[in-house]
């Protein structure tokens, strides 16, 4: 095989990805199934690979089988960690078209985190549309349920083989595929979560806004704890200070004051969602004021001492809107709308997912069709 990018009509290019069809396919879950597996545990019949060498770039390819990948002990990434990744999801239309939410966004994001972990870039649209059919090839796997989806996760290692710190000069790019079922099972459930003063994720001038694998073997130990004292996740603050509010786990954050949307500003040490870039552009399309900046975690217990913080919600691909229903500080419990889902929250999450599922229509173009 030789290098599949091809040009093609305008300044396109596409790749060309051969298709080893799995011959032993698997019947797909159904609604009913998915929702009693875990999120990411059930994988599709294929994936896709592509190769990457110094000197001769992206090149092979290839979609098949789903199965193990063959490493040697001493390939770079299981020892210094240059290993980004990438999740998005794809929907059933009700017309039966399979979609995908702003796989764009992903893609250059993908770029973003390829720079700064020293790994090859991506030609966005030809990988994307190599990731496209993928997701056509295993098309049936795409659940109509409510709250069902097809989660996508890109991602991309090191693969050289050396015990030496310096970048890989060769990588994989990989995509699979797995059915995932409502986020909520019994509905838009607040969750509790508490803001974390021992631990820090990110500092400035990390990796804090690369979808890098390392930040998140860094988060482990204070997601355990939380875990353990009852808490479903954690809200990092700045890593210097400690004093300004950044994110919580896998998912950005929003909070409503004075009627206010507001959320941190990016600052290099907060992951730049595609569901909070989405959020953002939906508020200021409703005309609601919305504000990206730097928030304290004391004006936030201020302004809930003072009644004016309303609302509380994450935002991320899994869950689109995660509404927090407790937010412990030290000592200081705040609770966002008596513990249940404010209306601002409650009308992003029927816009976004109506969007998604193409049951509302998409005025920003946002869906992209896969078949
Ligand atoms: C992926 C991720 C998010 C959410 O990003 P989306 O594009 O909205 O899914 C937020 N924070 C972190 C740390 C993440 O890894």
């Amino acid at each position: 095989m030789g290098i599949t990018l091809k040009y093609i009509e305008g300044n396109d290019f596409i790749m060309e990805v051969r298709v080893e069809k799995n011959p032993n396919p698997k019947k797909p879950l159904t609604g009913e199934e998915l929702s009693k597996v875990s999120f990411g545990t059930v994988f599709t019949d294929h994936m896709l690979l592509i190769d990457y060498t110094k000197g001769k770039g992206w090149h092979d390819a290839r979609i098949v089988p789903y199965g193990p990948l063959a490493l040697d002990p001493a390939t770079c990434c299981l020892h210094y960690g240059q290993l980004i990744f990438e999740g998005l999801k794809a929907y059933k239309a009700p017309d039966g078209r399979v979609v995908m939410f702003r796989p764009d966004q992903n893609m250059s994001r993908m770029n973003e985190s390829c720079e700064r972990m020293c790994i090859a870039k991506i030609d966005e649209k030809a990988t994307l549309e190599a990731v496209a059919k993928l997701v056509r090839t295993d098309a049936d796997w795409v659940p109509d349920a409510p709250g069902t989806s097809l989660y996508v996760r890109p991602f991309i290692i090191g693969s050289e083989v050396f015990l030496g710190v310096h970048p890989s000069r060769s990588f994989i790019f990989a995509a699979i595929l797995s059915p995932v079922g409502a986020y909520f099972k019994d509905g838009l459930k607040p969750v509790k979560i508490y803001v974390e003063d021992k631990y820090v994720r990110a500092v400035r001038g990390g990796t804090g806004f690369a979808k890098c694998a390392g930040n998140y073997a860094a988060s482990l130990k204070s997601q355990e704890e939380a875990e353990a004292a009852g808490y479903s996740q954690v809200l990092w603050l700045d890593g210097v200070e400690r004093r300004y509010i950044e994110e919580v786990g896998g998912m950005n954050i929003f909070f409503v004051i004075d009627g206010t949307v507001v959320t941190p500003e990016l600052n290099g040490s907060i992951l730049p969602g595609v569901t909070r870039k989405s959020v953002m552009e939906l508020v200021r399309s409703w005309d609601m004021p919305m504000s990206e900046r730097k928030i304290s975690i004391q004006e936030l217990a201020d302004a809930h001492k003072a009644g004016k913080a309303s609302e509380a919600f994450c935002t991320g691909t899994a869950a689109v809107i995660s509404p927090i229903g407790e937010l412990k500080w030290k000592d200081l419990v705040m609770t966002f709308n008596e513990g249940r889902i404010g209306p601002v929250a409650a009308r992003l999450y029927d816009e976004i997912t109506g969007i998604q599922t193409c049951a509302k229509p998409d005025k920003f173009g946002w869906v992209y069709e896969v078949k």
